[in-house]
């Protein structure tokens, strides 16, 4: 068995010290300033949606605008833009075990995996495997594109979808039992976006590989966030977003990854100039670039590109080992803190208690989740994110949150619901959260 990189148990540091300090023990702390903080003391618990701005981006973005755009025009392109997706895939593929050339930055999550997806099933055609499975604690997104693929495919596969017991964990026992010589496509969020359970991406593999299935990961929440070894697990495809835990921006490209293997054998759906062998030749016929450009389509959005760069730097100079070490004892705090502040108030868990199994977020349920939340924005200038029906998620970005921010929010949380602060809160609640 490959050594598996998350089962770590959380390290003696005695968790009931001072949130200050262990801020002073943590040997990540400086990378804290290397992000653009404003004064209003906001404690910002959601890097799991929308990662800090890094410093060297403002400056990187400036000089982008200022001299490649604004002086030197179209020159750019051969000065880098062109190579930006393959370039800044390189320095993905090492936050994600992959050889650089597997990795590229293209368009978004959500249309890489239906390009996966559909060269993956193309791929497969004809030979009876008939199901792609996933499961039901999948971002609803990807469960529309496997739909919609489905679609594409006019019927000849079919979705199945597997449901967990209880909305936390994975049924790992019913999944490995679907992956026989039926199923053409596993397609998974490696961690889940509601209750942060991490498969064993290994496992879950190795059973698809016995079984002649490929596999599709989405690890928008784990890149950046656990250590992904994509190649000592034998995974075959994956795409993310990189504006979460990499700090890329808003709406930054997104990224996928294809094994070298599958990039021999799979052709892209969209195949557009981008991947095409020789675009400026101009030729009217398509032939796919050999190797991960071939998955491109059109120009990237060059401004929203470069952006990922600085964000990626850092995770690579903090080191994904440590950087999930750090994560890991930051969420086994918090839970610390959970069971004694917050469970006596109503508080459930809807978070895997075991710490190899769980991600860097941690939601907390209750029945007046929404309102607490509300108030935790408004009265404590406390910012996590909220997820349908009742899950307030902190998300711990151990790049730049404290253990003292952690600790605030937990008695933020206590203080509203003893002193009924939510309460003047409207039950409706908004768009974005
Ligand atoms: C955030 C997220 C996405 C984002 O998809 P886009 O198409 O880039 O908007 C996709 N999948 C998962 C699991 C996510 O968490």
């Amino acid at each position: 068995m490959p050594h598996d990189p998350n089962a770590h148990t959380v390290s003696a540091m005695d968790l009931t010290l001072s949130p200050a300090l262990l801020d002073a023990a943590d040997p990540l702390q400086t990378f804290r300033d290397r992000f653009v903080h404003d004064d209003s003391g906001l404690n910002y618990l959601d890097g799991n949606s929308l990662g800090r701005l890094p410093k060297a981006t403002e400056t990187l973005l400036q000089d982008v605008i200022t001299r490649q755009w604004g002086e030197r025009l179209i020159r750019s392109w051969n000065e880098g833009w062109i190579d930006l997706p393959a370039r800044v895939g390189d320095k993905i593929a090492h936050l994600l075990g992959a050889e650089e050339h597997e990795v590229v930055v293209a368009d978004s999550t959500s249309v890489n995996l239906y390009k996966l997806a559909v060269a993956a099933l193309a791929s497969v055609r004809g030979s009876g495997r008939k199901y792609i499975v996933t499961d039901d604690m999948n971002f609803p997104s990807d469960i529309y594109i496997l739909q919609r693929v489905v679609a594409h495919f006019g019927g000849e596969f079919v979705l199945r979808i597997i449901p967990s017991p209880d909305g936390i964990h994975a049924d790992m026992d019913a999944l490995l039992t679907a992956l026989d010589d039926s199923v053409a496509l596993v397609s998974l969020s490696h961690t889940c976006f509601k209750s942060a359970y991490v498969y064993d991406m290994a496992k879950v593999c190795a059973a698809a590989r016995a079984a002649g299935a490929i596999t599709l990961w989405d690890l928008s929440h784990s890149a950046g966030a656990v250590v992904v070894e994509l190649n000592q697990a034998g995974a075959d495809l994956a795409v993310g977003c990189s504006y979460k835990y990499l700090n890329g921006g808003p709406g930054a490209p997104a990224w996928l990854f294809a094994s070298t293997e599958m990039q021999r054998t799979l052709r892209n759906p969209i195949g557009g100039w981008m991947g095409q062998q020789d675009p400026f030749d101009f030729g009217l016929t398509y032939t796919q670039e050999p190797g991960i450009r071939g998955f491109l389509t059109g120009t990237p959005s060059v401004l929203a590109l470069a952006a990922i760069e600085p964000g990626v730097d850092l995770l690579l100079e903090a080191g994904m080992e440590r950087l999930r070490a750090k994560s890991m004892r930051q969420s086994e705090y918090l839970i610390t803190l959970w069971q004694k502040e917050l469970a006596p108030l109503g508080f459930t868990l809807n978070t895997p208690r075991d710490v190899a199994l769980r991600g860097s977020h941690v939601s907390l349920g209750h029945v007046e989740g929404w309102r607490i939340d509300q108030a935790l924005i408004h009265e404590r200038n406390t910012l996590p994110d909220f997820r349908q029906p009742d899950n307030i998620r902190l998300g711990i970005a151990p790049l730049y949150n404290t253990f003292s921010e952690v600790h605030a929010a937990i008695q933020a949380l206590k203080a509203i619901v003893e002193e009924g602060a939510h309460l003047g809160y409207s039950p409706y609640q908004g768009m974005v959260t």
